[in-house]
Parts: structure tokens; C-alpha cells; sequence
């Protein structure tokens, strides 16, 4: 399993169509400061699925959506499309290539799809559940939390890991057998 392409469209600073394939491997995002880079990040975490405003550096969910420049009037939707190759199976879905999209309005709402289908935020959080990416994974690490992994207690730095490799939930569900 590995990222394929990432689109977004009016996303944060992103206003026209933009597109970014991505190859097996590691993939390096470079630019001046303040160019996006940590923008396409954002758009990582929101589409699949993140729900805090702060997480993703804003006051307000809209505040993904394009807010406007000198040049440019504001847009009244952000929309981010992840494609996902899954040729190996890895996540749960009879599909080789899999496309979660976001898209949220000015007046709040989200819709979500898998392989365009609309579904619920529920559906895409099911999908990377075990995938060792998503919802609460500490798979995406900001700028600034660094620090904070470094001077973590060796058990908190442990838990990040099995968070991250998908073995903490199970972890928690043996020490609540055996409290029983
Ligand atoms: P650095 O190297 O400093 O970390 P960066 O490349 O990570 O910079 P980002 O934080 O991704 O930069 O981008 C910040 C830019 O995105 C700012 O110019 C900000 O105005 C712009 N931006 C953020 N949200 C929106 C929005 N909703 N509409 C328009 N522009 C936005
Ligand atoms: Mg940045």
C-alpha cells in the first residue's frame, strides 16, 4: 500500500486544481516558507477524516476552504481527493486503487466518498482503521511536536510506535482482559 496522488481544490492556499503523484518510497515536499508545504500535510489529515479545527493549524473547520487573496476572491468549497494504491490488499476493500474524497462547504458540511461513493466519515475511518494510517495514528508529525517525541518518557515514546504500528489497541483490549 502506498500513496498515489494527492489532489486538492480550494484547499488552504491551494485554489486552483493541483495534483501531486506520488511514487512508492519517500517523497520530499520543498518550497519557501509559508508556500504550502505543511498546507498539503493539512490536506492528508483532513481527508482522511480529521475532525479538530487546531489540528489542522486553523481557528474553524472552514478555514481549509481558500479564504482569498489580493488577486483572488474566496471559494465556497474545499475539496481533497487521496488515491491509495492497494494492490496488496492492505486495506479492506475489494479494490486495487482506492480514492477517499473530502469535501466541505461554507456552511459547514462534509461530504465523504470512497471510489466515488458517497459515504459516511464513519466509512473512511473504518477503511484505515488497521491500515496504520488515520484517525489518531501518530503517523503525521507536525512541525514542533518533534520535540516533544524527544523528550517523551521511553513508555510514552513506546506507545507512539504501537500506535503507529497498529498493535496498541490491542495491547489495551489484553489489559482489559486481564483486569477482568
Ligand atoms: P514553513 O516553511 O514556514 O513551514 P509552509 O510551506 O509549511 O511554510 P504553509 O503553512 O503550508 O507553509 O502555508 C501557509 C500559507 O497558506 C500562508 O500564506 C497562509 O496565508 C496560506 N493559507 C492558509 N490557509 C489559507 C486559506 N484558507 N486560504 C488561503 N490561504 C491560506
Ligand atoms: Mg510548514
Amino acid at each position: 500500500m502506498y500513496l498515489k496522488s494527492l489532489t486538492l481544490k480550494g484547499f488552504k492556499s491551494f485554489a486552483s486544481s493541483t495534483t501531486m503523484q506520488l511514487e512508492p518510497g519517500i517523497t520530499c515536499i520543498v518550497g519557501p516558507n509559508g508556500s504550502g508545504k505543511s498546507n498539503v500535510v493539512d490536506a492528508l489529515a483532513w481527508v482522511m477524516g480529521e475532525q479538530g479545527a487546531k489540528s489542522l493549524r486553523g481557528g474553524k473547520m472552514e478555514d481549509v476552504i481558500f479564504a482569498g487573496t489580493s488577486g483572488r476572491p474566496p471559494l465556497g468549497r474545499a475539496e481533497v481527493q487521496l488515491t491509495i494504491d492497494n494492490s496488496d490488499g492492505a486495506l479492506p476493500i475489494d479494490y486495487a486503487e482506492v480514492t477517499i474524497s473530502r469535501t466541505m462547504f461554507r456552511n459547514g458540511g462534509s461530504e465523504y466518498a470512497i471510489n466515488s461513493q458517497g459515504c459516511r466519515l464513519l466509512d473512511v475511518q473504518e477503511l484505515l482503521s488497521d491500515s496504520g494510517i488515520g484517525r489518531e495514528m501518530h503517523v503525521i508529525v507536525g512541525q514542533g511536536q518533534l520535540d516533544s517525541i524527544l523528550h517523551a518518557t521511553p513508555e510514552d515514546r513506546r506507545g507512539f510506535i504501537e500506535e503507529a504500528a497498529g498493535v496498541l489497541k490491542h495491547r489495551k483490549r489484553k489489559e482489559k482482559a486481564l483486569r477482568k
